[in-house]
């Protein structure tokens, strides 16, 4: 493993803003969207569905559906600029320095060949190494990520293995080539409880065991305290609030951040129930409100809210909300 400096992000997402072109407008969903992720920590982006998280991690692999588009911002992983990388720069950078996992392990894996051959063809594919070592580091890596037999596994296909299985194999695929950051997008949502809470145990011994980064997307609070360092919670494509696990779970700024957390599931952090009881529904994004998005659903909103969106502002060191309530002059600019 290469020497890792720590007070150097890894990754440095810039204001980044992702637009797709639509008959009927523009839909823009992520707006000036910053974040940095250190080497060997985890950062949770958490919100709804809708909420830009998913395409913003996207665009990070250079992974955009179209018509999406980066239309403002930069990324820079390790020092180098992401959104200028080359089409064969791309394909050494995806895999090798950064893997991605999804909720459906089946968007990764191809149903025709046997997950064994799929591994060795993504060593391959980034390492001139020789078939015999190639073989022997896809049957570690299944062992590490707990699969008992890995001989046998090679020759399986996914069609043949239980959603939790695939998503070991897919996991198994985003560590072979030891990337520094791996992104997981709701990477437990389709599984039931119990196979929840192994894969997150897995994460969290592939990060420490590998010194990995990790950017991990959910829409579940519950999962946040357990695996992330630092989070950003997105609304509507923009940031809500961004700062330490102890920050949002201690010294929760933001309503919508109440709202979210007020939504964990109490007798089970790790409880497959989904996020539902913030009033009203997620913002149209073809239809934005005027002022703070999460205005027409959030309790505690005023005039101003309606009128003006307000800044990300830092109420404590590396601790930002969007919100009036949290402006020092809020009272005038309520009645102002
Ligand atoms: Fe609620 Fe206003 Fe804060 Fe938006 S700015 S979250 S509407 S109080």
């Amino acid at each position: 493993m290469n020497e890792i400096n720590k007070n150097i992000p890894l990754l440095s997402v810039n204001d980044l803003t992702v637009e797709f072109p639509m008959p009927a407008g523009t839909l823009r969903a992520v707006s000036a969207l910053s974040y940095d992720v250190y080497p060997g920590e985890v950062m949770g982006i958490v919100g709804e569905s809708g909420s830009g998280k998913s395409v913003a991690a996207s665009s990070v692999m250079h992974l955009l559906q179209k018509p999406g588009r980066v239309t403002e911002g930069s990324i820079t992983f390790d020092g180098r600029d992401v959104l200028s990388m080359t089409k064969k720069e791309l394909n050494d950078f995806r895999g090798k320095e950064i893997s991605m996992i999804f909720q459906d392990p089946m968007q990764c894996l191809d149903p025709s060949f046997t997950v064994g051959s799929q591994l060795m063809e993504t060593v391959r594919a980034h390492e001139k190494v020789a078939k015999a070592e190639a073989r022997g580091r896809c049957v570690d890596v299944l062992a590490s990520v707990g699969i008992k037999d890995p001989e046998s596994m090679m020759k399986k296909y996914p069609f043949e293995l239980s959603g939790g299985m695939r998503q070991r194999v897919m996991i198994a695929i985003a560590l072979l080539c030891r990337p520094k950051l791996l992104i997981a997008d709701e990477p437990t949502t389709a599984l039931d409880v119990t196979i929840q809470e192994q894969i997150m145990l897995l994460l969290k011994k592939a990060c420490s065991e590998n010194e990995m980064a990790m950017v991990f997307i959910t829409h579940n609070f519950g999962l946040v305290a357990d695996i992330c360092d630092r989070v950003t919670v997105m609304y509507g494509g923009r940031v809500m609030e961004q700062g330490s696990c102890d920050d949002i779970f201690y010294s929760t700024a933001h309503p919508y951040t109440c709202g979210l957390m007020q939504a964990i599931p109490k007798a089970d952090l790790l409880s497959e129930e989904r996020l539902t009881s913030i009033e009203g529904t997620p913002l149209d994004p073809m239809a934005p409100p005027a002022g703070c998005p999460f205005a027409p659903r959030c309790n505690k909103a005023m005039d101003i809210c309606h009128r003006e969106c307000p800044e990300l502002r830092e109420i404590a060191k590396g601790h930002r909300a969007r919100c009036w309530l949290c402006e020092d002059d809020a009272e005038v600019s309520i009645h102002g």
